[in-house]
């Protein structure tokens, strides 16, 4: 059935400013990386996309290696995009990545200009796009001088086919070397994307400082945790969770009894903001304005209801951070 979006789409939604740039992006943005592979149910991932955008996330994160097969969530967004979304391209921020092993021999992973270039054109082919939005460095090449990195960055923003760049897993000692490039090359650096929830607090020990001192946008990926802080996971691993599944970035094995005594308080803790685990994970991220957008994934179309929801309650009070923090240390 053609798709209409919701004349509403705007009404509900919170846009954040990307760091010191004209870019606003949703406090929720949506990720590609599970759940959009060729073998995952076209339908499901529709019926997702098509709600995200009803509800105003008008990002969509992908990289070239998300699938599986690596490269899938490319072709699947690009036939998305083609059947639904195409009179909208201008309402949409779309990002892809390269750093990660895509192809075979010395030019298919890391940081060189050779990859990077032909990476985005492959990615561009796949999602039948002329440009990006938003282009990242997906991890920090240690072999590969910077200057080569940013320098490609530069030149395909130059070239038309990214309006901006962002960096990805980068250290804060990283990203400020790189942010210096950026800017002398005249193509600042837009976005940071790293990982962070209330399970992973590693950005807030020196990269959340630099971003701000550079004026960097951030959007924080696995805001979840994966799933674990959630209601996923509160009576066993459901046989449809990610757990269960191949992902090798959440395993039934990490889900320990420690783990399972935090979500517990966490998920009571949320349940008397009148939240749900998720939506309160979410909030967290977003607490203090420092982060620009939480970055989530999602199997289903409830969740990304659900997740939207965490935006009528934000607010924390300092008891209930000190609340928190007791729950998570240790
Ligand atoms: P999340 O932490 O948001 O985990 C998403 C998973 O949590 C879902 O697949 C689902 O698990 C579960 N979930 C989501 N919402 C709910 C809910 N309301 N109630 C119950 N369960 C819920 O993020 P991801 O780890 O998926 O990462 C998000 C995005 O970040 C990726 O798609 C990608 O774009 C980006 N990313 C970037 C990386 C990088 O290196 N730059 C690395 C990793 C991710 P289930 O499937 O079990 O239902």
């Amino acid at each position: 059935m053609t798709y209409l979006p919701a004349n509403s789409r705007y009404d509900g939604m919170k846009y954040n400013r990307t760091g010191r740039s004209g870019l606003l992006l949703p406090a929720v943005s949506l990720g590609l990386w599970h759940n959009f592979g060729g073998t995952d149910r076209l339908e499901n991932g529709r019926a997702m996309v098509r709600r995200a955008f009803d509800l105003g996330i008008t990002h969509f994160d992908l990289a070239n290696n998300y699938g599986p097969p690596a490269g899938s969530a490319e072709e699947t967004f690009g036939q998305l995009l083609k059947q639904d979304l195409a009179a909208y391209r201008d309402e949409l921020i779309i990002s892809t990545k390269a750093g990660y092993y895509m192809w075979k021999g010395p030019y298919g992973e890391w940081g060189s200009r050779k990859y990077l270039v032909a990476s985005l054109d492959q990615s561009l082919k796949r999602m039948g796009l002329e440009y990006v939005d938003i282009f990242y460095h997906h991890r920090p090449d240690p072999n590969t001088p910077l200057e080569e990195t940013m320098a490609a960055l530069d030149h395909i923003v130059r070239q038309g086919k990214a309006l901006y760049v962002g960096l990805s897993n980068y250290s804060a000692e990283q990203t400020a070397e790189a942010s210096l490039i950026l800017q002398r090359l005249g193509t600042p650096c837009l976005i940071h994307q790293p990982s962070y929830s209330m399970f992973n607090r590693w950005i807030e020990d020196g990269l959340q400082d630099v971003l701000d001192t550079e004026g960097i946008g951030s959007i924080v990926f696995s805001p979840l945790a994966g799933g674990l802080l959630t209601n996923r996971y509160l009576n066993g691993i459901p046989q449809d969770s990610r757990a269960a599944g191949p992902s090798v970035f959440l395993q039934s094995d990490q889900i320990t009894e420690g783990k399972l005594e935090k979500i517990k308080l966490l998920n009571a803790h949320a349940a008397e903001r009148g939240q749900t685990l998720a939506q309160m994970a979410l909030a967290w991220v977003l607490r203090g304005g420092r982060v620009t957008s939480a970055l989530i994934g999602a199997s289903r179309v409830e969740q990304i209801d659900d997740n939207v929801a965490a935006l009528s309650t934000l607010d924390f009070s300092s008891d209930e951070l000190a609340h928190i923090e007791s729950i998570l240390k240790d």
